[in-house]
């Protein structure tokens, strides 16, 4: 394989010969020169080659070959690696052959009023790019958003792995529904037209499974069986939501990050949530700063200097109850709240960013919320009213990561799963990790393109997945 271009970049200009291959991002032509920008998305950068034309017209085949080529061309460059004499690029290509690798954009179709390439150099709508998911990793953009995610995921699994983690596989077709009906896709191979035909009654019994099945919503009850045998998992892989709100924060296909942790309660999860979030931040930082600095600058003003306080902070911690009360406060002081705070509701976006903002001005870990509005398996606090979970908020976004204590007591679990009309016998599997060597334990979960949004600044969450799935939205 020869060098990527980001390889090539790192070299001294000393007159090596290199080859280039990727695709021209722009063709620049003067009199006796034409530059080529080659980008093969190794990297932010592309590379400069430049071919000095003799003044006669000469240097025949390489004249015609440029000819060819325009923005949107996979190119072969050959050259010697100069020094370049143009500022923020330490070497360039004097560039002595080129070829076109594939069929030139628009040169082909053009005579005959074909199409031509529709990655012209130009500012792309988000919402035009969205329509062409096959071409939009050509652009700045996405090549960046591209490189971040792939760098974020390896440093997801060198936290956990470092820490003493195996990384579980939990089903993607589930018989359980986590976190309560409503949001699962359903998996079937029954016939649904002929179902609609006979307008009886669907026999799941007959269904591939021999059951009603879901496509998952969380791993975190399977994540939990296997913490019960290897203490410390985590999860990372797809996760689905049929949820049909059409939010910038929500897509109905994502890749959700889940550790749990055995011997663990709520304050350690804690400390895992901040450790885990200034790890990841700090590794972008370090190792997509090209990226970060094309992000801050095009995208979204600030995001470097909001990663590196984040990473340098220590988060406040602050139960539910004194959270409310500060918002209470801060409402009869005169800040403006679209909902009125009160005991027992859930924390808007407008709480979270009051919370993060004006009150801590930083990350900020809330604890200790409500039963009601929490999941069945959160475990039960003395006072008869909160259970042990928690919510990270950070600056801009709010919540990024919610969790907490596991429920680990078996008569306390299944008094809670009868309140809440549940059927305790179709969580025989789960209610035995109480019945036997039950231990305290913790975990949360913390959706991977969230995370991708808040690095990157991106707006809208279906520009930090290569093909966003949507309520309505699914192209090839
Ligand atoms: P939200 O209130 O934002 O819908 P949630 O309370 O439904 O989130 P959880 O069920 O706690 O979220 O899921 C854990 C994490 O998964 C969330 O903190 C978030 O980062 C992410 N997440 C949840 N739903 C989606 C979605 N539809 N698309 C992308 N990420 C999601
Ligand atoms: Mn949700």
């Amino acid at each position: 394989m020869t060098p990527l271009i980001k390889e090539i970049l790192r070299l001294p200009p000393d007159s090596r010969e290199v080859t280039i291959r990727g695709w021209v991002r722009t063709k620049r032509e003067l009199k006796n020169i034409t530059f080529l920008e080659v980008n093969d998305g190794s990297c932010m950068a592309g590379i400069q080659c430049a071919f000095a034309l003799s003044p006669d017209g000469g240097c025949g085949e390489n004249q015609k070959t440029l000819a060819a080529i325009s923005t949107g061309a996979s190119v072969e460059v050959l050259g010697k690696l100069v020094p370049s004499p143009a500022s923020g690029q330490p070497v360039e290509v004097a560039a002595s052959s080129a070829a076109l690798v594939g069929e030139a954009p628009g040169t082909a179709d053009d005579a005959a009023g074909g199409p031509s390439y529709p990655l012209q150099k130009k500012r792309h709508s988000m919402e035009f790019l969205r329509e062409i998911p096959h071409l939009r990793p050509r652009t700045n953009t996405f090549g960046a958003v591209a490189r971040v995610r792939s760098r974020v995921a390896f440093a997801v699994h060198e936290f956990f792995q470092e820490r003493g983690y195996q990384y579980i596989h939990t089903p993607i077709i589930t018989a359980s529904d986590a976190e309560g009906a409503g949001s699962m896709f359903q998996v079937t191979t029954l016939d649904l037209a002929a179902l609609a035909r006979s307008g009886g009654e669907v026999d799941y019994s007959k269904d591939f499974f021999g059951k009603k099945t879901g496509l998952t919503v969380s791993g975190q009850l399977e994540a939990e069986t296997y913490a019960a045998a290897l203490s410390r998992v985590y999860t990372f892989g797809p996760t689905f939501r049929a949820e049909n709100s059409n939010t910038t924060r929500h897509l109905a296909e994502f890749w959700m990050i889940e550790p749990e942790t055995a011997f663990t309660r709520l304050e350690g999860n804690m400390d895992l949530a901040e450790d885990f979030l200034k790890f990841i931040f700090d590794k972008a930082l370090n190792e997509c700063g090209a990226e970060l600095e094309f992000f801050d600058a095009h995208i979204q003003k600030g995001i470097i200097e909001t990663l590196r306080q984040v990473v340098e902070s220590r988060f406040s911690r602050i139960s539910y109850t004194d959270a409310i009360k500060e918002l209470e406060k801060a409402g009869t002081a005169g800040a403006s709240f679209e909902f009125k705070p009160y005991w027992g509701c859930d924390l808007q976006s407008e709480h979270e960013k009051y919370l993060t903002g004006t009150a801590a001005k930083g990350p900020v870990i809330v604890a200790d919320y409500p039963a009601e509005i929490k999941a069945f398996y959160m475990k039960q606090n003395d006072d008869g009213k909160t259970v042990r979970a928690m919510d990270v908020l950070v600056p801009r976004l709010g919540e990024i990561i919610g969790g907490s204590e596991r429920e680990e007591n078996l008569g306390r679990l299944e008094s809670r799963m009868r309140e809440l009309g549940m059927n305790c016998a179709d969580y025989g599997w789960y209610l035995d990790l109480r019945r036997f060597g039950t231990v305290p334990h913790s975990g949360f979960g913390l959706g991977f393109e969230r995370l991708i949004q808040y690095i990157t600044g991106m707006a809208n969450i279906r520009d930090v997945i290569p093909f966003p799935r949507a309520a309505g939205q699914a192209g090839f």
